[in-house]
This record gives structure tokens, sequence and C-alpha cells, in this order.
């Protein structure tokens, strides 16, 4: 869990961060829906199921409290104005998670082996190398336009593509940093090893799934080739303990339809 106690230095903090989850978060759940739908078939159109009923009921969340696009606008805005002010002040990078700007811009290897992919320093660079460049390009577009005589909100609005992708960087960053400090609280053993299956699951599905690792050249066709392999592993070595993983959200039974428990006897002709 990302912690902050409530201060006038964490607000804006705060603010950014809870920004970015909400929008990552809300698409996250939606697509989450979507997935459970198709994986089980027509079970998941039946109403019992809820599937149809959750997502009407969540859909709204990437529009109200924040258009999801205008959220993560308004984070990029945010980092901007961080990067403006201790380049301006000359000062070291202090919080939002800035502080890797302050050390040299990592360099990804070029082949890229199960055990690199898997490995938490190399996620940890991969998603530092996104966030920073996007970080610098964005404020390069924004001060050329502005030079150019353009308005500050009308550059950004200009670049908004790119605020969006650097907002998302951002926020996967900082889901990132939290399961790794999570991790790094539990003393090894299974629990542990599981956790470390879910983080590269999570780091290398947020790098197959995100465009911008191609599109700005961050890693290469194959690099993407070798991460889509290793999901698959991946996928492979954590359905056993799926059930477990999903069990350990203490989900009350009476939130859960048909399909949680013996579907096969909620299906059959005596339960109709
Ligand atoms: C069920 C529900 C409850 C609500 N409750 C409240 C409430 O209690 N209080 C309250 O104040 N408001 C409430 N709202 C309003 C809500 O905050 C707005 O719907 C939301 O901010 C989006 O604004 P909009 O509907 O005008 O859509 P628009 O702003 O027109 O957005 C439509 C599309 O345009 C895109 N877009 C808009 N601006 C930009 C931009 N600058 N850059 C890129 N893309 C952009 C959006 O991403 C979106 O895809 C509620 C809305 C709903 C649906």
């Amino acid at each position: 869990m990302i912690v902050f106690w409530r201060t006038p230095e964490t607000n804006k903090a705060i603010h950014v961060v809870s920004s970015g989850l909400k929008a990552v978060l809300t698409w996250h759940n939606m697509h989450t829906l979507q997935e459970c739908r198709e994986a089980v078939g027509g079970q998941g159109v039946k109403t019992e199921n809820l599937v149809g009923q959750l997502k009407g009921e969540f859909d709204v969340q990437t529009t109200f409290e924040g258009d999801n696009n205008v959220l993560m606008q308004q984070v990029s805005k945010a980092l901007f104005a961080e990067y403006v002010s201790c380049k301006k002040r000359n000062k070291p990078f202090r919080g939002l998670g800035l502080e890797h700007m302050n050390s040299s811009r990592p360099v990804l290897p070029t082949q890229l082996s199960s055990s690199t992919l898997r490995c938490s320093q190399f996620q940890k660079n991969v998603f530092c190398l996104r966030e920073r460049d996007l970080l610098e390009r964005f404020t390069s577009e924004v001060a050329q336009l502005q030079g150019r005589g353009e308005s500050r909100e009308s550059s950004f609005l200009v670049n908004h593509e790119l605020a969006e992708d650097l907002g998302k960087a951002f926020t996967e960053k900082a889901i990132l940093q939290t399961i790794l400090d999570a991790e790094a609280k539990l003393p090894a053993g299974s629990s542990k090893d599981v956790l470390g299956l879910v983080r590269s699951m999570y780091a290398l599905i947020s790098i197959e799934e995100d465009p911008s690792f191609l599109r700005y050249g961050y890693l290469s066709r194959d690099n993407v080739g070798d991460v889509r392999r290793e999901v698959s592993k991946l996928c492979g070595e954590v359905r056993p303990h799926a059930l477990a993983l999903v069990t350990s959200f203490g989900i009350p039974d009476a939130f859960l339809g048909p399909i949680a428990f013996n579907w096969v006897e909620a299906n059959a002709w005596s339960s109709v």
C-alpha cells in the first residue's frame, strides 16, 4: 500500500498519486471484468454471475471524479512543474519518486534472458527509463511551443498524448515500487516467492501492453517478443497459486456469483 502521512508537503504527492491511481485502476477494473467475462464464455453473460452488473456499475468510474484522460494530464502537469522547478533552482529531485532522475540514465541490456526479465532491478530500470524519457520529451516539447509564443495551457493540450503516456508511466512505476516495498518486508519463503512472481507478471504485462516501449524505442522488437514469451511462462507458474491469491482478498461469498463455486451443479436441471 502507498502510505502518505498528510502534511502540507505530502498534499501534492497525495493529489498526484491518487489522480494517477484513480485512472489506471479504474481502466484496469474494466479490462479485468472483460477478461473475466470472456474467460468463462457464455457463463460470463448470465446475470447471476454478476459480471455484466459490475461492468455497468463500474464503467462510469473512468469518467466521474475526474475523466481518466484528463487526470493523466494532471499528473504530467505536476511532474512538469517539479522538473522545471528543480532545473531552475539547480536542485536535485526530491519526492514524487523522481529521485532516480538524479542518477544517470539506466542502460538496458540488448539481450533479455528469462532471469533478466524477472530481475527487480531490471524491471525498475525499464520503468524509470520510460518515465524519465517521457518527462524530458514532454518538458522539451512544451518549452519549444512556449518559446514560439504559445500559452502554457495550449502547449500542454497540443502534447496531450505524450502527457497521457507520461501519466501512465508515472503511475505504473509507483505501483511497481509499492510491490517491491511489500516484497522487501517479507521474510524469505513461499509468500515472498509468490509475490515475486506476481510482481514480474505485473511488470512484464505492463511492458507488453504499453506501446510506449516500442514507440519511443526503449525496447526492440526482439525484446518485446521475449517479454511476451516470459508472460506466458509466468501464467503457468502463477496458475497453481491463483485460487489462494484470490482467496487472500477475503471477498465474502455473498458478493460472488455461482461461477465462483460449483458452477456445474448451479447449472444442473435440479438447480434451475
Ligand atoms: C454518474 C455520474 C455522476 C457524476 N457525479 C458528479 C458529481 O457528483 N459532481 C460533479 O461535479 N460532477 C459529477 N459528474 C460529472 C463528471 O465529473 C463529468 O462527467 C466528467 O468530468 C467528464 O466531463 P463531461 O461529461 O463533460 O465529458 P467531457 O469532458 O466532454 O469528456 C468526453 C471525452 O472527451 C475527452 N476529453 C475531455 N477533455 C479532454 C482534454 N482536455 N484532453 C483530452 N481529452 C479530453 C474525455 O477523455 C472523454 O473521453 C458525474 C458524472 C456521471 C456520469
